[in-house]
This record gives structure tokens, C-alpha cells and sequence, in this order.
């Protein structure tokens, strides 16, 4: 028992309440959020949503109408950024160009007096936690999108902020150099423990490097989960549609069943939507077999070969459009077939319309 209650997260960042304007636009709409100390939580959601003006908020660069900001117990909602314990790094780093890369890092802690010899000390740890010492002397001219991410990086995390904020931090890097510095980002923020806040808008990048990700839309949090919570168990339907690839299929649910696609089917009691539902089933989740077998029988019109997987889209007899996924040494199926799918009851989720 006492282990278990020693592992229970200590909120560090929260978020009361917030609500923001710009003229009549409400871009952000009542917004709670507790974020836990050492995780990093990825705010994710479609251009506009509000995301970047949350991290505003956190930071300190824009004023809000209602709510409250409090960082390790401390409400921060009308103190000063700089005096608000947090490092961020931006989209395009914003590093001084005109100076170098060790008076870059040591930016944050000469404003804070420290003297000469504890700051060479100091930045120099910092470049060899971001693989990069021996490069004081650079030019930020002279270095890669991907060395000046890091000394964005070390730049932020040199004055110890107990938040991080990362603002699309990866989105001038290429899409190779961008998964090599994805995992960089979460080696650092590991090893320092480091509760960190990261923007952005590819869900693949949120998935993989996430603790926890916070779907926004149109100011209004729609889940928080664990990356598997939210591709598993998406809580409404633009959640489901939002992330991965998903079928949405019309139905109607009456007491244990539901009628879809011209079949009925079984559901276990949970809670679900009675009347008119949207289901959601992941194309990797539905079954083809040969025609008569599973549930329902689909004309298979395109099957795409991506390597270690094959794409089908199928029409079910009553016209619906299918997406189904699966694994190339199980794809024997051609265009033109008839085929059968299943899927497992616990695999749909479904959603009143
Ligand atoms: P993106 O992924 O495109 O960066 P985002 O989720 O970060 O989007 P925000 O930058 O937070 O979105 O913007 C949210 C909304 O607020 C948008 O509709 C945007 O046009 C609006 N907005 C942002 N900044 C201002 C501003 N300074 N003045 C007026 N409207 C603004």
C-alpha cells in the first residue's frame, strides 16, 4: 500500500479555469489541467485549437481573462515571465545569431550574476548533455537545424526552470533528423526529470514521446490519456477520428444491440448510447476472411501494398465504405473478392451522433 501511494503523481502545473479572448473569439474555453511533476504531456490537436496560446499563458507572454496558473504549489498568474521558473524553446529556437554557442547557453545565467567560473562549468555540462561540447566557440550560423535545436534546448534547461515548454520544437528539422531528435528530447527531459510541456500538432510525434497527451479543439480539452488510452479508448468521436486511421460506421443501438451495416450484433452492457450511434472500429482491428465467414460480407476494391502491411478498402453490401489492415503474410486477399469480417465486440467503440 504504501509503495503504491509513494508513486502517486504530484501535480506540479495546473491550470485552473482558463479562458482567453482575442476581440469576440473565445480561443480557449474553461480550460482545467493538471500536469504531473517529471512527465511530459504533449498538447495536441489541429491547427488553430488553441494550443500555442495555451503555452503563452503557461509562460507568462499573454494575459487571460479568467482562471489561474500555479506551478509547484505557487499561483504564477500575474507574476512576470522571467520570474516564473520556466524555460521555453520555440519553433525556430530564437538563439541570438550574433553570439556564440557558449554565450548562448550562458545567456540565463549571467542575467542571474553567476560568476565567470561556475558559468563555464555550468555550460559546459549542459553541452555534453545535448552531445554537443567542444562547440562553444561555434557561430550559431555555423551549425546544423538539429545542433541548433539542441542549444535551444540547452539554452532553456541551463537555468534548471522547473517547467519546460517546447513549442513545435522539431518542426524545421527534416522527417529523419526529426525522429533522432524526438528521442534526444526525451533522453534530456528523463535524466533531468524535468516536467515538460510539448506543442504540437503531429500526432505521431505526440504518441511517441508523450506520458500523457491532451487533445485540444477549439479551446476545449476532449481527452487527456496516456497515448494507448487515447488510440484505445477515444472518448468521443472526434478523438477517434482525430487520431489514427479509423472507421466510422452508422448504427443504431437498441438495449443489447446493434444494428449495423444490415447485421445485428451483440453488445456487452457498458454504458453505451441508446438510439442512432456513430461506431468506430480501427481498420487494423477488423478481420477478413474467406466470403460466409465473420459478420458481415464486403467486395474488396483496392489493395494496397505498404510492405509490412496491406490497405483494403472495401464496400459491405448495404454501400458502406470500409478500411481494413493487415499484415502482409496474412493479406492473401485480391481486388474483386468477396470476403467476410469480424471484428472482436470489445474493438468498437460507439458514439451518439
Ligand atoms: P497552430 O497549430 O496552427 O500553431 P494553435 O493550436 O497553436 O495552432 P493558436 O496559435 O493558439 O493555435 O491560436 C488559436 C486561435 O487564436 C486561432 O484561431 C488564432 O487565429 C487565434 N489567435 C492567436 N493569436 C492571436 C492574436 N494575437 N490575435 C488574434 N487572434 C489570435
Amino acid at each position: 500500500m504504501d509503495t503504491e501511494r509513494s508513486h502517486q503523481p504530484h501535480t506540479d502545473l495546473r491550470l485552473e479555469r482558463i479562458s482567453k479572448r482575442f476581440d469576440d473569439l473565445l480561443v480557449i474555453n474553461d480550460l482545467s489541467l493538471e500536469v504531473y511533476k517529471g512527465e511530459l504531456c504533449c498538447l495536441l490537436g489541429p491547427s488553430g485549437c488553441g494550443k500555442t496560446t495555451t503555452l503563452k499563458i503557461i509562460a507568462g507572454f499573454l494575459e487571460h481573462e479568467e482562471g489561474s496558473v500555479y506551478l509547484a504549489e505557487r499561483e504564477i498568474t500575474d507574476i512576470p515571465p522571467q520570474e516564473r521558473d520556466v524555460g521555453m524553446v520555440f519553433q525556430n529556437y530564437a538563439l541570438f545569431p550574433h553570439l556564440s554557442v557558449f554565450d548562448n547557453v550562458a545567456y540565463g545565467l549571467r542575467r542571474r550574476g553567476w560568476s565567470l567560473k561556475d558559468i563555464r562549468e555550468k555550460v559546459a555540462d549542459m553541452l555534453d548533455l545535448v552531445q554537443l561540447s567542444g562547440y562553444g566557440k561555434r557561430r550559431i550560423q555555423e551549425l546544423s537545424g538539429g545542433q541548433q535545436q539542441r542549444i535551444a534546448l540547452a539554452r532553456a534547461l541551463v537555468i534548471e526552470p522547473e517547467l519546460l515548454l517546447l513549442d513545435e520544437p522539431l518542426s524545421n528539422l527534416d522527417a529523419r533528423l526529426r525522429v533522432r531528435m524526438r528521442s534526444e528530447i526525451r533522453r534530456i527531459q528523463r535524466a533531468l526529470d524535468i516536467t515538460t510541456i510539448y506543442v504540437t500538432h503531429d500526432q505521431e510525434e505526440a504518441m511517441s514521446i508523450a506520458d500523457r497527451i491532451v487533445i485540444l479543439h477549439q479551446g476545449v480539452i476532449e481527452q487527456i490519456g496516456t497515448p494507448r488510452e487515447i488510440y484505445e479508448k477515444p472518448l468521443n468521436r472526434f478523438v477517434a477520428d482525430f487520431i489514427g486511421r479509423v472507421n466510422l460506421l452508422q448504427g443504431r443501438v437498441e438495449g443489447p444491440h446493434l444494428y449495423l451495416l444490415g447485421g445485428t450484433f451483440l453488445i456487452p452492457k457498458r454504458g453505451w448510447p441508446e438510439g442512432k450511434v456513430t461506431c468506430a472500429v480501427r481498420p487494423e482491428r477488423i478481420r477478413l476472411g474467406p466470403e460466409g465467414s465473420g459478420f458481415l460480407t464486403a467486395l474488396i476494391e483496392e489493395a494496397t501494398y505498404t510492405g509490412s502491411l496491406v490497405h483494403y478498402r472495401l464496400t459491405a453490401e448495404e454501400g458502406a465504405r470500409i478500411h481494413a489492415e493487415l499484415p502482409s503474410p496474412e493479406a492473401v486477399y485480391e481486388p474483386g473478392e468477396r470476403v467476410g469480417l469480424a471484428w472482436d465486440a470489445t474493438d468498437i467503440r460507439l458514439f451518439p451522433i
